[in-house]
């Protein structure tokens, strides 16, 4: 079994008593101005957008799919999206940041190519059910490292309520993630590959 190793950071460079200038910001840290906290809001920012965005392809993703199963999981996904939104204005409150959206050129484009797959595939087959999931999986790993790694951010800045928002999404990403290989795997890519 693997143990994980636990980078020891004792054998740091040959300085005395490395200044540790981790200030836990806890409740109002004054991190508000630096750098690091910028570019968290930044990345925030363009969630938002990517997610504002998001909820709208998804129900155009269930009007386009063949099987029930898939509808059915893009409406599920739907819904959880807008909590996603809700739970980023909340976010941004305990921030005390303006909940703005930032264009977010990665989703745009991800969302473009789910439009294409609509536009080369025949309704009512398969074979487009496995390019939606296809489409729709890219986006949940998009979403996956984003919320991974700002949910980190938040927590290097001792952000922990936001922290606890952003794993809950995360969470529910990854759900989302595996909820649609199941689709896959049950109902489409077998048939698909006949049609
Ligand atoms: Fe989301
Ligand atoms: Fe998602």
């Amino acid at each position: 079994m693997a143990t994980t190793s636990k980078t020891s950071d004792t054998k740091s460079p040959a300085t005395k008593k490395a200044k540790t200038t981790s200030k836990p910001t806890g409740k109002t840290g004054k991190m508000e101005n630096s750098e690091f906290h910028k570019f968290f809001v930044d990345g925030l920012k363009d969630l938002y957008w990517a997610e504002k965005h998001l909820v709208k392809a998804l129900p155009k993703m269930k009007k386009a799919s063949t099987s029930p199963e898939l509808a059915a999981a893009f409406e599920k996904h739907t819904v959880e999206t807008q909590e996603h939104i809700d739970r980023l204005e909340k976010v941004f409150e305990l921030l005390g940041e303006k909940a703005s959206a930032k264009k977010c050129d990665a989703m745009e484009g991800l969302l473009e190519e789910a439009d294409g797959i609509i536009e080369d595939t025949d309704s009512g087959t398969l074979v487009r059910d496995a390019g939606l999931i296809l489409a729709a999986q890219k986006v949940e790993h998009y979403e996956i490292a984003s919320y991974g790694t700002l949910r980190t951010f938040a927590g290097n800045m001792g952000h922990t309520e936001v922290m606890d928002l952003l794993q809950q999404t995360l969470d529910n990403e990854k759900e989302t993630d595996v909820a649609l290989t199941e689709v896959a795997e049950t109902f489409v890519n077998e048939q698909a590959a006949e049609e």
